[in-house]
């Protein structure tokens, strides 16, 4: 199977973080990593190395080499997407048709959810015992539909369509008067539950019309969540190819792909929390180190925050930089802020160009017009957090946010190439 095709199949099976978390889990299964629970006693890696999950998150790392000091090569990411996210109480509905309450989660290009086939995914929290138990769910069927305003009811839609997401964006359903409780139970049915059991849940909206090639050559991917699944994809691929490679990395090589990217990143398995740092410390002290060889080993420690990019869009590009032109199919892209919303400096740069370099894969340069505010990634935290020298890069895309985002589909494989080059860099 080709980079591309295979990036699509994982991002069909990642409706949500927790399904990326277990794809991805799925994957560092097969190449030998080992799963630990944030409560046990971390051991060294009798095998590739290990993983631990939480929620939406997941960070992995390499059993070699077994130095307590030897520095990281961490390649971080994102699980999440913006979507559309089911209230606790959301059975609504008006004018005869049965709806669901959402919050819109991120920044999400709220026009893209429009007319639409989506489906359902996310987890629930189940009655078990004395405690409670999580179990995935996804409903990978049209369910749920928010139509546009049929045009002969608003003439000026096409200058300006104003989306309210409590007035606008509930999607319907069905048809008769409110159901109270027919979410819960529809949850239960579909895992085959008694409704009692259903105690709440974290649930999404998706696009369930499949991710595919466009183009008469197939030179482009149309797909949901390409912001940042197509990371996520390629951190993994990287770290999961470092066993078969000639000469092993001489660093720990380590992927971290984090939960509520969109959101601001403050949550127990966020990259503003403490989840990269202790599991750091932990890898260290597992093999003998204590925390003086952690701060060792951090000084000799290079990060790569793998967002999406911005490609330049045909119809807008008086919204570019004239000079730093993006295209898609013309390798991974190094992001640069100099207020710091990316974490790129000079150096952290340099460094990706060298792995481009040893990839043979080439590079472009992005920057915001300097009189439009720029995004951010996770980029900047971890490099403050670690103190860690961290350089942001991305592949191409057009329509980030979209419901529907659009990248080139020989993107992937120059992106886990550059990706699988920084993991052995000096
Ligand atoms: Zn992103």
């Amino acid at each position: 199977m080709t980079d591309a095709a295979d990036l699509l199949t994982f991002i069909d099976a990642s409706p949500s973080p927790y399904h990326a978390v277990a794809n991805v889990s799925a994957r560092l299964d097969r190449a030998g990593f080992e799963r630990v629970a944030d409560a046990d006693r971390w051991a060294p890696a009798e095998r590739a190395g290990h993983y631990l999950a939480k929620g939406g998150s997941l960070i992995a790392w390499t059993a070699t080499p077994s130095r307590p000091d030897a520095g990281f090569r961490i390649i971080g990411a994102h699980t999440d997407s913006p979507n559309l996210r089911i209230k606790p109480q959301p059975d609504t509905g008006r004018s005869g048709l049965r709806q669901l309450g959402i919050e819109v989660y991120g920044g999400a290009l709220r026009s893209s959810w429009l007319d639409r086939d989506l489906g359902l995914s996310g987890r629930v929290a189940l009655r078990s015992g004395n405690g409670v138990d999580v179990a995935l769910f996804r409903v990978g069927r049209a369910l749920l539909r928010i139509p546009h305003l049929a045009i002969h009811l608003d003439r000026g839609v096409n200058d300006a369509l104003t989306l309210n997401p409590q007035q606008h964006l509930s999607p319907i359903w069905g048809i008769g008067p409110i159901d109270e409780g027919g979410f819960l139970r529809f949850l239960a049915r579909e895992l085959d539950r008694d409704p009692s059991d259903v105690l709440s849940w974290d649930a999404m909206v998706d696009d369930v019309t499949p991710a595919t090639f466009l183009g008469p050559g197939a030179e482009l991917i149309s797909a949901p969540r390409l912001d940042n699944l197509i990371s996520c994809w390629a951190a993994a691929a990287a770290l999961t190819s470092v066993g078969t490679d000639a000469v092993p990395p001489a660093h720990r090589c380590v992927i971290c792909l984090f939960d509520h990217e969109e959101v601001g990143s403050e949550s127990p398995s966020g990259a503003a929390g403490n989840l990269l740092p202790s599991t750091l410390e932990r890898i260290v002290m597992a093999v003998g180190g204590d925390r003086e060889t952690l701060h060792r080993a951090l000084a000799g420690s290079l990060c790569v925050s793998a967002d999406g990019a911005h490609a330049t869009h045909p119809n807008y590009p008086e919204r570019h930089d004239p000079t730093h032109l993006v295209q898609m199919n013309a390798g991974p892209v190094i992001n640069t802020n100099s207020n710091l919303r990316y974490a790129t400096d000079a150096i952290s740069s340099a460094r990706f160009k060298r792995a481009c370099e040893i990839a043979e894969v080439p590079f472009q340069q992005f920057v915001m017009r300097s009189d439009m505010a720029c995004g951010s990634t996770i980029g900047p935290l971890a490099a403050a957090r670690l103190g860690v020298s961290t350089v942001d890069v991305g592949a191409a895309m057009l329509a980030m946010h979209s419901a529907r985002e659009t990248c080139g589909s020989a993107d992937p494989e120059m992106l886990r190439k550059a990706l699988g080059a920084f993991l052995h860099l000096e």
